[in-house]
């Protein structure tokens, strides 16, 4: 049966690549349903490079901004009152119209706004989608956003539209602004949160939290630093009743590991019994 089991990182990405690589790993070794690895890291996508892959689909993701008119407007206004992104600077007294392509969003509300046809369009890259296929002949997806594009919704959307419900996806999911974590969490089954046992790292899984709880997914927390004098994080869980689900101290060791593209799994019996633990218990409590 499918399931889509978001994992959302703590303060270094390096761990929650772990995470998620090794639980794709395992999964891929018993699971008899497909299952994908969606890695939203838009501005350095790197979970294929555990994996032997090959690149079996490649495409520019495209959105269409507007271009102005001179001979047809007539200087309305409309559609720089619709841009919602400050897109379109508007001087009536002048008249001046100029379009900041820096700031469009390519959300297409000036174009609806124009009762003219004194908008054209034009296509930017906003960035990429590559498809790797594994020697399991199961399926990696990076999404990797354009050096000079300062806003990601449109990726992260065309990302979540690659989630099949028939299969396991597993998304890798940075902590970002509440509008890009909660479009990247949509309609996902299960939430792991990976997080340090730590003082300095509840206010940060306190604000994650409150993020996320109005969308009523179940969640756990993997911790990934254990720290046996501070509690407060677990004391807090306690209080919200969210469950500990994991906990791995990453050691040197286990980052020297992930520096030269080794899978935990591979390494150790005990890692892959603590991974594949984890599926289970995730299956369980979604
Ligand atoms: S497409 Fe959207 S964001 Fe871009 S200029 Fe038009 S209204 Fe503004
Ligand atoms: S809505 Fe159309 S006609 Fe009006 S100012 Fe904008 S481009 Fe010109």
């Amino acid at each position: 049966m499918g399931q889509t089991i978001a994992i959302i990182g703590g303060k270094q990405t390096i761990h929650n690549l772990m995470i998620a690589a090794n639980l794709f790993a395992v999964i891929s070794s018993k699971s008899e349903t497909s299952i994908q690895l969606i890695d939203f890291y838009l501005d350095n996508p790197t979970n294929h490079i555990f994996f032997e892959s090959i690149i079996s689909e490649n495409k520019e993701i495209k959105r269409k901004i507007p271009i102005y008119n001179k001979e047809r407007c007539v200087y309305c206004g409309a559609c720089s009152k619709f841009c919602s992104y400050k897109g379109i600077i508007f001087i009536k007294a002048i008249p001046y119209i100029q379009i900041i392509q820096n700031a469009c969003r390519a959300c297409g509300a000036c174009f609806f706004a124009c009762d003219h046809t004194a908008l054209k369009s034009t296509e930017k890259l906003l960035g990429s989608l590559t498809k790797y296929s594994t020697s399991n002949n199961e399926t990696i997806l990076n999404g990797k956003i354009g050096n000079d594009i300062p806003y990601s919704l449109p990726l992260i959307k065309e990302l979540k539209k690659q989630i099949n419900k028939d299969f396991i996806n597993i998304l890798d999911i940075p902590l970002s602004k509440p509008t890009q974590l909660l479009e990247s969490i949509k309609n996902v089954d299960f939430i792991l949160l990976i997080s340090e046992n730590t003082n300095d790292s509840l206010e940060q899984l306190k604000q994650t939290l409150e993020i996320i709880k109005g969308e009523g997914i179940s969640t756990s927390v993997f911790f990934n630093k254990i720290n046996q004098q501070e509690n407060h994080a677990l004391e807090f869980l306690e209080t919200q009743q969210i469950p500990i689900i994991a906990q791995l101290e990453i050691n040197t060791k286990i980052i020297d590991a992930i520096n030269n593209q080794k899978l935990l799994v591979n390494i150790n019996s005990n890692y892959k019994e603590l991974f594949l633990n984890l599926f289970r218990e995730i299956e369980r409590l979604s």
